[in-house]
C-alpha cells in the first residue's frame, strides 16, 4: 500500500460555512503540491509566501470551479503546522466551496486525501513541535474569547513564553535532583560530612525559593480562570428590594421576572454578560425573607431561599441590595439583621453596597447618617462600597456609578499578584489553564513532602533516596503541562479534551 509510508494530507474550511465574500480551505501535508497540479493544470507552482491568483479547475476536466481564487503556498517545516501547507482563498459562495471541497480528494496523488478531524491541523503543530501544548490550550481561549478582558488574557499567553517558565522549572527541580542523587552515591562510603548537609541545605533553600514562585502563579491562575469563566456575582436583599429590576437594568433588556408580590423569584437565574470587558454571571436569589414574614414561607420559597444563599456563598462579589421603604414616619432604609447575617457569613469576599428606590427619597443623595447606619451594621465593607441607585426612573439614576464600582472591584480582583519576578511573568501566570493550575498544585504537594522529608537531619542514604523521589514526582507533574520531557505520560487524552472546542479546519 503506497499510502503506509507517508502521513494523510488532510484538508478542511477554515472559515465559517455558509456564504461569504471569502472561504478559505487549508490543506496539509505531503500532497499540497499534487493538488495544486490537479486543481491549476499547466500554470507554474506558487511562490512560497506569495498570494497567487488563480483559476481553479475540476480535476481532470477543463470545468472552472472557481475563475479566481488567492493560492498561498507555504512549504514545510516553515509553516502552522510543520507539514507542506496550502491555503485556497475561494469566493464565499456555498457551491464554490462545496464544488472545491469535492475535488480536492480527486486530486492525482500517491498520498491519502482525508477531510480534517477537529483540531487536526493544530494536532500536527503540536507533532511537529511548532506549538507547545500551554500554546494550543491558550488557542482554544483566543477562539473562545468574548470579552476584551478574556481576549487580552488568552493573547498574553499564546506565547511560548509560559511553556519556558514551566521548562525552567522543570530544569531547576531536575539540577536540584541531581545534586541530592550525588549525595546518595557520596554516602556510600562515609557518613554525612559538614560539606554534605551544606549541599543538603542549599538544595532547600532553592526548592522553598522555587515553591513560593509557584504558589504565586498558582494565586494569578486562579484570578485568570475567574476572567475565563466569568466573574460571578450575587445579589441578596430583602424580597421587593429591587433585586430584579436591578439585573435586568444591568442587563438592559427584561430577562428577569420583575413582580411587586414578594416572593416570585423563587430559583436562581444565571446569566452572562460583558461589564466593562469582564465576563460576569449574574445571579438573581429569591429574597430574603424578613422576620415575622418567614412563618408564612412556602416549601418551594424554602427550596428558594436554600438555593439563594448557596449561590452567595459560590460569588465572587456580593451584592447587597438595601431600598428606602414608605413608612408612617417617611421614607426609611431598613437593614434587616437576615441581610447583615449574610454580609458576616461572606465576610473575605467583595461586597458592594446599593440602596435602591432613591427616587422615594427627598434629595437624590443618601444623608449621612444612612451611610454611617450602612458601615456600623456592616463591618469589614471598604469605603466607597454603597451607592444609590434608582432602577424605575427613566435614565437609572446613580447605576452607571455602581456598575463603574462593580468594574473597580473587578480590576483589583484580576490584576495579578507580583513578587520578585517581574511583572510580565505574572501577566503570563493568568492565561495558565485550569489543568496547568492542579498539575502545578501537584508540583507543590511534591515539594511539601520533600521538605517535609529534609526538614529534620537526614540521617540514612534512605532519606536521600526517597527525597529525590519527591522531586522526580514534582518534575514530572511540570512535564505533563508542557507535554515533553521524564513522565509526561499521554498528552493524547490532553489534547482530546482541548480539541474538544476547536472547530474543523483549525
Ligand atoms: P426583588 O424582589 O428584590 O427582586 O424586587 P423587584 O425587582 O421584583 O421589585 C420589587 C418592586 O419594587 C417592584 O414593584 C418594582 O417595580 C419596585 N421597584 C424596583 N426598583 C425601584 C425603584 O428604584 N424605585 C421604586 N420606586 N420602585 C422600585
Ligand atoms: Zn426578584
Amino acid at each position: 500500500d503506497p499510502h503506509h509510508d507517508s502521513p494523510n494530507t488532510i484538508f478542511a474550511l477554515s472559515t465559517a460555512a455558509g456564504k461569504s465574500a471569502i472561504a478559505v480551505v487549508r490543506i496539509s501535508g505531503p500532497a499540497c503540491m499534487d493538488i495544486f497540479a490537479s486543481l491549476c493544470p499547466s500554470t507554474s507552482p506558487p511562490k512560497p509566501r506569495r498570494a497567487t491568483l488563480r483559476t481553479l479547475y475540476r480535476p481532470h476536466t477543463n470545468e472552472i470551479l472557481d475563475p479566481g481564487s488567492i493560492v498561498l503556498y507555504f512549504p514545510g517545516p516553515r509553516s502552522v503546522t510543520g507539514e507542506d501547507t496550502l491555503e485556497l482563498h475561494l469566493h464565499g459562495g456555498p457551491a464554490i466551496v462545496r464544488a472545491v471541497l469535492g475535488a480536492i480528494p480527486q486530486a492525482h496523488s500517491r498520498h491519502r486525501i482525508v477531510y480534517a478531524e477537529p483540531g487536526e491541523f493544530t494536532r500536527r503543530a503540536f507533532a511537529n513541535e511548532r506549538l507547545t501544548l500551554p500554546q494550543i490550550e491558550a488557542l482554544g481561549d483566543i477562539l473562545s474569547a468574548a470579552t476584551e478582558q478574556q481576549r487580552i488574557q488568552s493573547v498574553r499567553s499564546s506565547t511560548s513564553a509560559l511553556s519556558q517558565r514551566y521548562e525552567g522549572w522543570r530544569a531547576a527541580l531536575i539540577a536540584a535532583r541531581g545534586e541530592l542523587e550525588a549525595l546518595i552515591d557520596f554516602s556510600e562510603d562515609q557518613q554525612f560530612e559538614t560539606s554534605s548537609s551544606e549541599l543538603l541545605r542549599n538544595v532547600v533553600v532553592a526548592v522553598e525559593r522555587l515553591r513560593g514562585v509557584l504558589k504565586g502563579h498558582v494565586a494569578n491562575a486562579m484570578k485568570g480562570e475567574m476572567l475565563r469563566s466569568g466573574i460571578s456575582l450575587a445579589l441578596v436583599g430583602a424580597p421587593n428590594a429591587g433585586k430584579s429590576s436591578l439585573l435586568n437594568r444591568v442587563v438592559g433588556r427584561e430577562a428577569v421576572i420583575v413582580s411587586g408580590e414578594a416572593g416570585t423569584t423563587r430559583d436562581v437565574v444565571d446569566l452572562s454578560v460583558d461589564l466593562g470587558g469582564f465576563m460576569v454571571v449574574l445571579g438573581d436569589t429569591a429574597g430574603l425573607r424578613v422576620g415575622d414574614v418567614a412563618e408564612g414561607v412556602g416549601e418551594i420559597e424554602k427550596e428558594g431561599i436554600k438555593r439563594a444563599k448557596k449561590r452567595v456563598m459560590e460569588g465572587d462579589v456580593v451584592v447587597v441590595v438595601l431600598s428606602v421603604e414608605e413608612t408612617a414616619d417617611g421614607p426609611q432604609i431598613k437593614i434587616s439583621p437576615e441581610v447583615c447575617d449574610v454580609v458576616r457569613e461572606v465576610a473575605g469576599k467583595e461586597i458592594i453596597v446599593v440602596v435602591n428606590k432613591m427616587d422615594l427619597l427627598p434629595g437624590a443623595t443618601l444623608p449621612r447618617e444612612v451611610l454611617d447606619k450602612i458601615a456600623t451594621s456592616m463591618p469589614g465593607l471598604p469605603p466607597g462600597r454603597v451607592f444609590g441607585i434608582s432602577c424605575t426612573t427613566e435614565a437609572g439614576a446613580g447605576i452607571q456609578e455602581f456598575l463603574n464600582g462593580l468594574i473597580t472591584i473587578f480590576k483589583e480582583m484580576t490584576s495579578p499578584v507580583s513578587s520578585s519576578a517581574s511583572s510580565d511573568d505574572w501577566h503570563e501566570s493568568i492565561g495558565a489553564t485550569e489543568r496547568q493550575r492542579l498539575l502545578v498544585e501537584e508540583c507543590i504537594e511534591s515539594l511539601d513532602s520533600f521538605l517535609a522529608h529534609t526538614s529534620s537531619e537526614l540521617e540514612e542514604e534512605t532519606d536521600v533516596v526517597v527525597a529525590a523521589e519527591e522531586l522526580r514526582m514534582a518534575a514530572e507533574a511540570l512535564a505533563k503541562i508542557t507535554g515533553r520531557g521524564e513522565g509526561a505520560g499521554d498528552v493524547e487524552e490532553v489534547l482530546g479534551v482541548v480539541f474538544e472546542k476547536f472547530c474543523v479546519g483549525k
